[in-house]
């Protein structure tokens, strides 16, 4: 049931376009989170972005915490990434044939991230592991794919089993509409458990494709993997011949200039990796990559078939180069201090209003948890009080300040994240710790 909405919840302009997208759009939203189902009250529908500031339909500004959900890193209508969309869009908006900044989007890529040898571009996270799944079926010759429970990897049908992100914020056990025969190649384990892993190849591992993991878990909010854990992935699908797959969709290029590869200070390559979210630069471009025997399979040389009408889009890769070429030391240096800076002054005010939390963090993606006690895996992170959590987003809300309308995500900064912008935040937090207590 959906927490009531603040007295404050006063947005007749969003209210009037939510009523005409319900009478043609589901629950009135293309993406089900959007909808405010789980802290109740009308969802804001935006008019403009600019640096850290949203404005909605009502004319109201927010500092913006969600940044797109991810993409928006060097914050809204970036200058630099303006001019190169419009340069690309003067230029035509789809080819269907090969462009130049699709090879210079890989280049950069494959600069940043080493593991990544080969690259194929694609439109959404979903398709990037979508894609990268087929692969790993093809060239394994196996079907199961080994999840996490609490992990989300886009509404792909195989992936859609304890997934978190809004299948936790609608607290859906699953996605109806998903066969049975395809979630049973599915085997979910709990995150951070070597013991469960190490069990689950012991009886199946001849049978496991990959094991799909986010790098670092942000769709449960921000849960790390566990010292030892990413080591353990590596030598558990390599001792059975299985592929690792690490899905960096949300932390590509966020957690570090490669991602959270080359931010945890371990030494594992995954043999494929998933990416999206800031390499388009608010546009719909993504990709999937890595060992160039693995990605050889891909067609047109190889037998495995993915393609896309739009991948590649000359006008998403114009600004999703713009973007990554922007994301200097600087961008990530601002980044850690904003997440820092805020994620401490977070904590104080719901200590001092006597709020049991918890904040935890993956490089600058961090997340507040409204209980005690380290966050280890989707129990845990299922164990919070998501009443407080409403309290306390609405009356950030009535301050002007966005986070994300949910418990079980992450909190984004953006370069543009100014000290302006970051008092903002803090002047409002006193009061919604207060309204969460
Ligand atoms: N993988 C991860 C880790 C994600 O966070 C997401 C989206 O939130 C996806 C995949 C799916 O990406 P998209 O929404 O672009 O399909």
């Amino acid at each position: 049931h959906p927490a009531a909405p603040s007295a404050g919840d006063d947005a007749p302009a969003s209210a009037a376009l939510l009523a005409r997208a319900r009478a043609v759009t589901p629950g009135g939203v293309n993406s089900p989170v959007r909808a405010f189902r789980s802290v109740g009250g009308t969802p804001r529908f935006m008019a403009r972005g600019s640096g850290p500031l949203l404005t909605d339909a009502d004319g109201r500004e927010y500092v913006d915490l969600v940044g797109s959900w991810g993409p928006m890193i060097l914050g809204h209508a970036h200058p630099a990434v303006l001019e190169a969309v419009h340069d690309a869009a003067s230029r035509g908006t789809s080819f269907g044939t090969p462009s130049e900044n699709e090879v210079a989007l890989a280049e950069e890529i494959v600069r940043r991230v080493p593991p990544v040898d080969q690259v194929r571009l694609v439109s959404s996270g979903t398709e990037a592991t979508m894609s990268a799944i087929r692969l790993a079926r093809g060239f394994t010759g196996r079907s199961l794919v080994v999840k996490f429970a609490g992990h989300y990897h886009g509404h792909v049908d195989s992936l859609l089993v304890a997934a978190g992100s809004g299948v936790a914020t609608l607290a859906l056990p699953d996605s109806a509409g998903v066969p049975s025969e395809m979630a049973a190649e599915t085997l979910v384990l709990p995150y951070n458990d070597v013991a469960a892993l190490e069990q689950a190849f012991a009886e199946r591992g001849e049978q496991v494709a990959c094991v799909i993991t986010e790098a670092a878990a942000g769709n449960m909010g921000a849960v790390p993997p566990a010292p030892g854990f990413t080591e353990a992935l590596r030598r558990v699908t390599a001792e059975h011949g299985a592929l690792l797959v690490s899905d960096e969709v949300m932390t590509g290029f966020r957690c570090s200039r490669a991602g959270w590869w080359g931010y945890e200070d371990v030494d594992v390559r995954p043999d494929l990796l998933t990416f999206g979210k800031v390499m388009g630069g608010g546009f719909p471009a993504a990709a999937f990559g890595g060992r160039a025997d693995v990605m050889a399979l891909l067609a047109p040389d190889g037998p495995v078939y993915q393609a896309g009408t739009l991948s590649g889009n000359p006008v998403a890769t114009a600004a999703g180069l713009a973007t990554l070429q922007h994301c200097d030391e600087a961008v990530y240096a601002r980044l850690a201090e904003v997440a820092g800076t805020l994620g401490g002054a977070v904590s104080e005010a719901l200590s001092s209003a006597g709020v049991a939390h918890r904040v935890q963090s993956a490089s600058s993606m961090f997340s507040v948890f409204f209980r005690e006690g380290e966050v280890r895996d989707y129990d845990d992170a299922r164990d919070q009080d998501t009443a407080a959590f409403a309290r306390f987003f609405h009356a950030m809300l009535d301050a002007g300040v966005y986070l994300p309308p949910s418990a079980y995500e992450c909190w984004f900064v953006s370069a543009a994240h100014d000290d302006a912008a970051v008092e903002r935040i803090l002047a409002a937090l006193p009061a919604a710790a207060a309204a969460a207590a």
